[in-house]
């Protein structure tokens, strides 16, 4: 499966040009669309799952025409949107049996088997008889993954699934997408660098509507080998620096403030450091290396 987006374009009616000439080619796997809040992640999810237009541009999952054939793609798409509720007062068994009735699933022992696959896939079976207004963050997003499985969906779409997940439950969510993406595009959307790290094989910035960084994460990772430099300094020195150089990061670090520069050349006080993807997300956000 390969997912083909070009020159996607969209103005909203008050006049925010949320996607400018967005192209992208995603493959089979965990793909990470990072960027920040307002950066038009959710417009270009929603435009990808058929739940809005754009104004021009055209997106392929393989020779299916997505915005020409909405019903077609909604079949083979699975969507978890950033607000996702659920029922309270039914249990996840209940509601997995009943959205599997609604997609087509009315032979009865296939419908136990699917749902119960899917309870244990998402860990959930130990809950299935609980009521959902009962579950935890990370329960209702595993959940979330259940419902959006089933008719074996080629595409699965979540939105900043992991704000508000506790570490643990982040974990055990995101390595439940990364399992599920062996087989089928797996698109997550997310503010947080760190659910890009480590199991996206492929990854997007965007900013402002527009693509700033398309490719491996380790790729971006090897691009600013020997430009990162850092130095532990005082909040004073710190202002100074940023005169005075280009300024990647600085964050509070063991009461001092840790400060991340970017530069080709090896910076006097500074001690050159393997780059991280957070640096590389601030760099490409903030245009450093143009
Ligand atoms: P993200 O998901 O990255 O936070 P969004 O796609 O939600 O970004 O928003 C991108 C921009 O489009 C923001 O400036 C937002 O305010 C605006 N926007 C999003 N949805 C609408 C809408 N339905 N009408 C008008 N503006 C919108």
């Amino acid at each position: 499966m390969q997912l083909e987006i070009n020159n996607l374009s969209k103005t909203y009616p008050n006049g925010v040009h949320a996607l400018k000439n967005i192209s992208l080619t995603i493959n089979n796997g965990l793909f990470g669309l990072l960027g920040p809040n307002g950066a038009g992640k959710s417009s270009l999810m929603r435009t990808v799952a058929t739940l809005q237009d754009a104004d021009s541009g055209s997106i392929f999952l393989d020779d299916l025409n997505v915005l020409e054939n909405k019903d077609a793609v909604r079949k083979t798409l699975g969507y978890l949107p950033q607000e996702f509720g659920v029922y309270p007062n039914v249990s996840a068994l209940e509601l997995l049996h009943h959205v599997a009735l609604l997609k087509g699933v009315t032979n009865s022992r296939q419908r136990n088997e699917l749902v119960n696959a899917l309870l244990v896939q998402t860990n959930l079976f130990d809950v299935r008889k609980k009521k959902l207004g009962g579950f935890s963050g990370g329960m209702k997003q595993r959940f979330g993954i259940a419902q959006a499985l089933i008719g074996s969906p080629q595409i699965i779409i979540v939105d900043e699934p992991t704000a508000g997940l506790d570490p643990t439950e982040r974990n055990r969510f995101l390595n439940l997408l990364s399992e599920i993406s062996e087989q089928v595009i797996v698109i997550l959307s997310t503010h947080i660098v760190d659910d890009v790290r480590e199991l996206c094989s492929q990854m997007a910035i965007i900013n402002k509507g527009e693509v700033m960084f398309a490719g491996h994460p380790e790729v971006a990772i090897a691009g600013l080998r020997g430009k990162v430099h850092t130095m532990f300094t005082d909040k004073e020195t710190a202002r100074q620096i940023a005169k005075e150089h280009q300024i990647i990061s600085t964050k509070f670090n063991t009461g001092k403030i840790e400060v991340h520069i970017y530069s080709t050349q090896p910076v006097p006080g500074f001690s050159p450091i393997n780059a991280g993807l957070e640096d590389v997300y601030f760099t490409v956000i903030n245009k450093l290396s143009a």
